[in-house]
């Protein structure tokens, strides 16, 4: 049996893992565009720090796959819990840097308000008519703005409630108090987030090391066929055919999803001398009606507990320029937010291009005819990656170990 695996982000790498456990016995091959495995995820090093460039953390209660995937890869005792500052974040609102939990008081009224509302029976609504129906403009605004932001970098007034935040948009359906069971879920499991001790890039290593695998590198996929693949100009067959590449990739190689939306950010990161930073904390966030070019800063000194001797920041950006006005308008930015005037020791940026799916409104329905349309014209085609079941790391090696169980 031959399985052909397109794209080598982790998606690609864990679909390849449990393709080797289902079938011991199948050639698999691997196909890349760029030089490297692991897509988004990569993991640098400056004066014995580890930094991220992409996903750098994962919440306890949310990762079950992930935490799976590294017991069966003997990587359990890798796994780093990140320091509790880390349970404190900001907004840049007005001026100020503030607290996430000293701003609840303010919106108290706002989130009572979902008391008094019954829920409403909409196949999907954006999240900020969701926030406008059940809370305020106050919370669509000041909470869920920011938190959509984090995650999907993009404008809540075009995404979709059910693909963005499922969970919200079930307890929503079935009448659930979402501050109760916000609460509740929340003491039930176990809370905080990890990192990897080696970096997120020891689990791309990992799973290539642990695996017999043909890749090929600076292949990339220019065509699909039903019974194969064409790479690097030459045609592959396969028996079976998993797409692990980004959605609008395989929207337009299958030319059934032309449209496909995804965002695109810059992340600038740079170390600082020791002493330079007064809070402590996760990071801040930036809510859209404060319309700053950043999106927020992670604190990553604070939150990772290893040794360095530099304090380490990430500043993500919407993509409005070059690097080098990404590096600036950074800098810029941390001086007018955090009080930092001295000159980086180090500074890097790279533009993560289409790196994330965009859900819009009416997302969910979109992509099952997608796939349902991707089955009548390549019968031996799968496919698992960011826009399919979620945007985490967990949700992506979910999406693969799937098609392998079924
Ligand atoms: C800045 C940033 C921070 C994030 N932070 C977190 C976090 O803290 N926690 C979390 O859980 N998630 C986070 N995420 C989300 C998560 O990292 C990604 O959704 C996930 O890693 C995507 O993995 P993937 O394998 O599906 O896609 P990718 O990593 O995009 O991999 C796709 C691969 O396909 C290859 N490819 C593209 N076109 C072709 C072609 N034609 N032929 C062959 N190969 C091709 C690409 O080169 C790439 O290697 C973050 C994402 C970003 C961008």
């Amino acid at each position: 049996m031959k399985i052909a695996i397109l794209g080598g982000g982790i998606s690609g790498l864990s679909a390849a893992w449990y393709a080797r456990k289902r079938y011991p016995d199948a050639t698999i091959q691997m196909f890349e565009a760029s030089s490297r495995l692991g897509g988004v995820i990569d993991t640098g090093c400056f004066h014995g720090f580890l930094y991220e460039k992409g996903p750098r953390t994962f919440v306890f209660s949310r990762s079950s796959h992930l935490l799976e995937l590294l017991e069966e890869l003997g990587m359990s005792q890798e796994i780093l819990p990140c320091s509790s500052l880390a349970k404190k974040r900001y907004l840049w609102h007005r001026g100020k840097l503030r607290g996430i939990s000293s701003l609840i008081g303010s919106l108290a009224f706002g989130l009572l308000k979902e008391l008094f509302v019954s829920s409403k029976d909409v196949d999907d609504e954006s999240v900020y008519d969701f926030a406008l129906r059940k809370f305020n403009r106050k919370v669509a605004e000041l909470l869920l703005d920011p938190m959509a932001l984090g995650i999907y970098a993009a404008d809540i007034r075009q995404l979709s409630l059910k693909s963005s935040f499922p969970f919200l948009y079930e307890w929503d359906r079935q009448g659930i108090s979402l501050l109760r069971a916000f609460a509740s879920s929340d003491s039930s499991k176990k809370k905080g987030l990890f990192t990897l001790q080696r970096g997120l890039f020891s689990l791309i290593e990992t799973l290539k090391n642990r695996m017999d695998l043909e890749i090929f590198y600076e292949t990339p996929i220019t065509a699909l066929m039903e019974d194969g693949v064409v790479a690097g100009g030459s045609f592959f067959p396969a028996d079976m055919i998993v797409s692990a590449l980004p959605g609008a990739v395989l929207g337009s190689l299958s030319g059934l999803w032309q449209d496909f939306s995804s965002t695109s950010l810059w992340v600038v990161q740079c170390a600082f001398e020791k002493g330079v930073l007064l809070k402590n904390g996760f990071g801040y966030l930036i809510p859209t009606m404060e319309k700053e070019s950043v999106l927020g800063c992670v604190f990553d000194s604070s939150i990772f507990p290893r040794a360095g001797d530099c304090y380490f920041l990430t500043v993500m950006l919407r993509n409005l320029g070059d690097a080098s006005w990404a590096e600036k308008e950074a800098l810029l930015a941390l001086k007018k937010h955090l009080k930092i005037e001295k000159a980086p020791i180090f500074i890097s940026s790279y533009l993560a291009k289409d790196a994330i799916p965009f859900f819009k409104v009416g997302y969910a329905k979109r992509l099952s005819f997608f796939l349902q349309d991707l089955k009548i014209k390549y019968p031996r085609l799968h496919v698992c990656g960011n826009y399919v079941d979620g945007v985490s790391v967990d949700s992506c090696i979910h999406s693969s170990q799937k098609i392998f169980i079924n």
